[in-house]
């Protein structure tokens, strides 16, 4: 919102503008005086004003440069300018007058009732510029925030909140390419699948808190284990997944024991609760002869978790085909 509404007056003769500031009090404005041409190109410059009333003949820069300096300033090029002028009323001056730039040309004797009707209209479309600035404002403001919440619920719609991994609307979509990339180019991919071992125990004796930073610290272990170009996910509750392209199944194996190993030796500690949690997890890659589609990729590997958990947990089965589950061997 503006507080006052500027108008600019300019004349050589201060008494002048007195007389005019006088005579259009009731127009709720203020009247900024500049009694020379460059006086009023300063303040023009510096300040928003509604419109500037100008003289036509001063010393040194007359009405007509002012006018066109005005105009040519890129700050003041929207100013309204309305000449007053005692001496000229032949329509040689008056075009002159528009011709620098003028909206209007009044000549003395003026009716003031007339003169503070135009005055009040350039106010009117003042005030609704000013409005319509600050509507703009609002509308960038506002677009800001809605491309902002877009972002936060684009990342939501692909990311975990809990731990930040991405999530299983992810892992279908990444799944899918990264197995149509192997069949196509011949090139390997394993999938990781991993549950904590007895999780529910965690929330019962430490509280769902405690479980949750668990989770958290798990995640972290997980990220920071694998490599860059291995993509990490939360599948659900406690499960994860891991996606490792070019990685077949001597490397994947390494990678998952790498976790279990890890995960076995980490104290997990949030300063009340300090915990040590294992993993079992189950390891499949890819082989043309038995993942038909991508989604077996999962099967598999959560069929090798299954073996794992059940021949004790805290360990790593590698999917070895239907009837020959074995679990891998490692140091
Ligand atoms: P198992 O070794 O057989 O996997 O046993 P488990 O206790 O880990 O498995 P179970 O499926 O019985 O329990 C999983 C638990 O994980 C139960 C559930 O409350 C907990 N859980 C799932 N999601 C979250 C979560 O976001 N936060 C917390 N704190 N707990 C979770
Ligand atoms: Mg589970
Ligand atoms: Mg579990």
């Amino acid at each position: 919102m503006v507080d006052t509404v500027d108008i600019l007056i300019v004349d050589d003769k201060i008494n002048n503008l007195i007389a005019l500031e006088e005579t259009f009090s009731g127009v709720g404005a203020t009247f900024i005086k500049a009694t020379s041409g460059n006086d009023a190109l300063r303040e023009a410059l510096t300040h928003d004003f509604a419109l500037a009333i100008l003289d036509v003949q001063m010393p040194e820069m007359d009405g007509y440069e002012l006018a066109q300096l005005i105009r040519n300033r890129k700050q003041t090029s929207k100013l309204p300018i309305i000449f007053l002028s005692a001496i000229y009323s032949d329509d040689f001056h008056i075009f002159k007058g528009y011709d620098s730039g003028a909206v209007d040309f009044i000549t003395k004797p003026f009716s003031p009732e007339i003169l503070a009707g135009k005055i009040q209209f350039f106010i009117e479309i003042y005030l609704q510029k000013i409005k319509l600035k600050e509507t703009i404002q609002e509308l960038e403001k506002t677009k800001k925030l809605v491309l902002k919440q877009n972002r936060q619920l684009q990342r939501l719609s692909t990311h975990d909140d809990l731990t930040g991994l991405c999530n299983r609307r992810h892992l279908v979509a990444s799944l899918e390419q990264e197995f149509n990339r192997c069949c196509r180019h011949g090139t390997e991919l394993s999938l990781i699948m991993l549950d904590l071992d007895h999780f529910k125990n965690i929330n019962d004796n430490f509280g769902h808190e405690f479980g949750d930073y668990v989770l958290k610290a798990f995640s972290t272990l997980l990220r920071t284990t694998v490599r860059k170009s291995d993509l990490v996910f939360r599948f659900g509750g406690e499960e994860f997944i891991v996606l490792l392209p070019l990685t077949g199944a001597g490397g994947a194996a390494k990678t998952a024991e790498k976790i279990r190993r890890k995960c076995e030796e980490t104290m997990i500690d949030d300063r009340n609760y300090a915990v040590k949690i294992t993993v079992s997890i189950g390891v499949t890659s890819y082989n043309k002869e038995v993942h038909q589609t991508a989604s077996c990729m999962i099967s598999f590997a959560d069929e090798a978790l299954y073996q794992a958990k059940e021949s004790g947990r805290n360990r790593v089965v590698v999917y070895q085909g239907k009837n020959a589950l074995q679990e891998k061997a490692l140091s």
